[in-house]
């Protein structure tokens, strides 16, 4: 066995002091949630077109983090190590428990459509509530974009309304009040996206990606929280959800987006009610795609001029609190 001459020694304690003690995730608690788990076996949804499964690929690049973010002194709470089933309840208490400084469930996500393939991070409830949730979305989806995609890749931050909308995500309206979003990294369904999820490289990429958010996040955490509902309610707005969104019809989000927007713009209001149809039909189909918040916003125009303006209102509402540009 070779001895470390002891320079070399010093000099290694000396980095590691350096690397830790102007850490900003020193004495952080931070909770990270592979999303899913140990369902290989009972969902076929979840799975890539060369079989891949999401489960899989959330975990290896948690596994990434949780090595990332312990280099740098945070106390990382792991929900899963193994391709196991875990409630979505204890995922959230965990971070209750643990009194986390920082909730974070790493998801990749699936659409009918195999040319889709862009990052979408979910803050829980309304944005101007979740003050906290909306700022650490907006730097996770900027950072994944910049590191990890092409310049004119869209990226999408939603209230997880947008996909459950009686309630929101089970994780994220459990652990309210602790800073937290579920980021959907890519989707799977795309070929070319899962050959480079299957990488571990790439997997490390993705971590060192999310590492780079947080340390961000930390550095200009000054954001508030407040309570549910405390500035405003909206009702649920129906959607496709989970196996839905892979169905056929679930295809055409963009194009209904397109004709309703052509409607509109030809000004021919005997076909409104079509152009609303066609607006509503894109935001059903694929709600948090990158054209849901303009279709949101065109739903609520054509209800003004239809004379609807009570219900113009609450969606033009709808499309602030619950979409960030
Ligand atoms: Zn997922």
């Amino acid at each position: 066995m070779k001895i470390f001459p002891s320079f070399i020694i010093v000099f290694l304690l000396f980095l590691i002091a350096c690397g830790t003690d102007d850490s900003v995730f020193l004495n952080k608690v931070i909770v990270i949630d592979p999303g899913h788990g140990g369902t290989a076996e009972v969902d076929t949804f979840r799975v890539g077109p060369k079989g891949e499964r999401e489960e899989w690929i959330n975990l290896r690049v948690a596994l990434e983090l949780e090595k990332l973010l312990s280099e740098q002194g945070a106390n990382v709470v792991m929900t899963r190590v193994d391709d196991t089933q875990i409630d979505l309840a204890d995922r959230a208490e965990l971070a209750l428990e643990n009194d986390a400084d920082l909730f974070l469930s790493i998801h990749h996500n699936a659409t009918a459509d195999p040319g889709v393939n862009f990052p979408i991070v979910y803050y829980h409830g309304n944005a101007s509530e979740n003050e906290a949730g909306v700022a650490l979305a907006k730097i996770i989806a900027e950072q994944i974009k910049a590191d990890l995609f092409d310049e004119d890749t869209p990226s999408v931050i939603a209230s997880d309304h947008t996909i459950f909308p009686n309630s929101g995500t089970g994780v994220l309206r459990r652990s309210y009040g602790i800073p937290g979003v579920i980021a959907e990294l890519s989707f799977f369904t795309n070929p070319e996206e899962e050959v480079r999820l299957r990488n571990e490289k790439y997997n490390r990429l993705q971590a060192e990606s999310l590492l780079k958010a947080l340390s961000e996040f930390f550095e200009e955490d000054t954001h508030t929280i407040y309570e549910k509902h405390s500035k405003i309610e909206l009702p649920p707005f129906a959607v496709y959800q989970e196996g839905e969104r892979m169905s056929p019809e679930a295809m055409n989000w963009r194009e209904y987006y397109e004709q309703a927007r052509g409607i509109y713009d030809g000004n021919n209001i005997q076909n409104f009610e079509r152009a609303y149809e066609l607006a509503t039909l894109s935001v059903r189909s694929f709600p948090d795609s990158p054209v849901a918040r303009e279709a949101h916003l065109l739903r609520a125009k054509i209800l003004d001029d239809m004379g609807r303006s009570d219900e113009a209102v609450k969606e033009r509402r709808r499309a602030n609190q619950f979409y960030v540009e």
